[in-house]
């Protein structure tokens, strides 16, 4: 523990994989709803790919010890064609990319590289035996194991699936995530602004992560901060949730009631103070076969706590094997100091200039600040035993683009 008593980031983090277990529910789902999902199976190639031998090229099939002379064209192949016949000595078929290579041929010319004389072609460039033959199950081999459980599914993956003849696949249940926003104070995006307003962001910036992370958003209208609503609002939406997600409620003040209301509602607190910045009170809380993230209200604040805790949490409920977001190191260019012993976020935008990639930060960097949040494309982490970088120096940068990659 730390001289305040917060909890190093190291630890909640394994506090919080550790009361997460995978979810059970499977569904079963055709390709055209299947981006985005985590696969609750593995996957095997029931068949070659390509299925059988064939043209890479649009050309000619020969005998490639037959390239010196003018070869007799038998036929002409489009890409769905079977030769009717194996090849003879001096015979060529002419061939479309695709189409299965007639048997006695063993190699493939580019159209590029014949001329044809009175139906006779003549080869310009010899080719050696295999050349231009994509074979039978060179991409994938029949029985191979092509994806396993708890890989997500990506454009690529889903047409892969396509390709292998699988219509449907088993994937996890998307997580159902509530999403509880917290304050007097807030009202919706679409109403007018008065002094003492502030209007909602969190519900759907959190609305955003969690369908990014895969899961389903169920959104919560914003409760008061009266202790007996929160209470029975906070209750009723963790009985119809999976895990719930409440934003704002949890620091000092005094009507700051989440942590409060879920030690009355049965759940044991596991953290309520972290060694970070920004985004220092952050309430995890299981009981019952319920989870509760009681997240801070600032919209930076929630936006870390939500990348750094929940989604590694449903990553694993997902059976992810990754559950960290994109890493690199990379030079900071600019300088940047601190001295509370606190690991940071800072907002940062990678980009790449004359001497490669480099990452800057997106000046102010306040917990409040959504605009500096709303222009970054990674977050730049300074550990809680580094006090100085100076410009140049390397760093680490977690990236903002929801892809799942190495450790939490
Ligand atoms: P709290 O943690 O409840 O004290 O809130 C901290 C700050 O975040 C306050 O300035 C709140 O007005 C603001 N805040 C709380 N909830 C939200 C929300 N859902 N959307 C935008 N800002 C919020
Ligand atoms: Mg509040």
């Amino acid at each position: 523990m730390t001289p305040e008593n917060l909890l190093p980031f190291s630890q909640a983090l394994r506090q919080v994989l550790d009361h997460t277990a995978l979810l059970p529910r499977v569904e079963e789902v055709p390709l055209a709803e299947a981006l985005g999902r985590f696969l609750a199976e593995d996957v095997k190639a029931r068949e070659n790919i390509p299925v059988a031998d064939n043209s890479a090229m649009d050309g000619y099939a020969l005998r490639a010890e037959d390239g010196g002379e003018p070869l007799r064209v038998r036929e002409v192949l489009g890409a769905e064609q079977v030769a009717a016949a194996p090849l003879e000595p001096g015979e060529a078929v002419k061939i479309m990319t695709g189409a299965p290579i007639p048997p006695g041929a063993d190699a493939v010319v580019m159209v590029e590289h014949t001329t044809v004389e009175q139906g006779r072609v003549r080869v310009l460039k010899p080719v050696k035996a295999g050349a231009n033959i994509r074979r039978a199950g060179e991409d994938i081999r029949q029985g191979e194991t092509v994806f396993l459980p708890g890989e997500r599914l990506t454009p690529a993956r889903v047409g892969m699936l396509a390709s292998l003849g699988i219509p449907r696949v088993k994937v996890r249940g998307r997580p159902r995530v509530g999403v509880l926003p917290t304050g007097n104070e807030l009202v919706g995006a679409g109403e007018p602004l008065k002094p003492g307003r502030v209007r909602d962001s969190n519900s759907h910036t959190l609305a955003g992560l969690i369908l990014q992370a895969g899961a389903e958003p169920v959104v919560f209208p914003v409760v008061s901060d009266t202790p007996e609503d929160l209470k029975q609002r906070m209750s009723a939406a963790l009985a119809s949730t999976d895990l719930l997600l409440t934003s704002g409620g949890v620091s000092m003040g005094d009507f700051d009631f989440v942590e409060p209301m879920a030690r009355e509602l049965g759940l044991t607190i596991h953290f309520h103070k972290l060694n970070i910045k920004p985004g220092k009170p952050v309430v995890f809380a299981t009981g019952g076969g319920r989870t509760l993230f009681g997240l801070p209200g600032n919209p930076v604040s929630v936006m870390v706590g939500f990348l750094q805790f929940v989604r590694p949490a449903l990553w694993k409920m997902a059976g992810s094997p990754q559950l960290g977001p994109r890493v690199m190191t990379l030079p900071l260019a600019q300088a940047f100091q601190k001295n509370d012993g606190k690991r940071h976020f800072l907002r940062g935008v990678v980009s790449l200039g004359p001497q490669g990639l480099s990452v800057r930060l997106t000046g102010e960097q306040g917990s409040g600040m959504l605009h500096s949040m709303g222009r970054a494309n990674a977050l730049v982490v300074v550990e809680e035993d580094r006090n100085q970088v100076a410009p140049g120096e390397m760093v680490r940068v977690e990236l903002l683009d929801g892809e799942a990659w190495g450790e939490p």
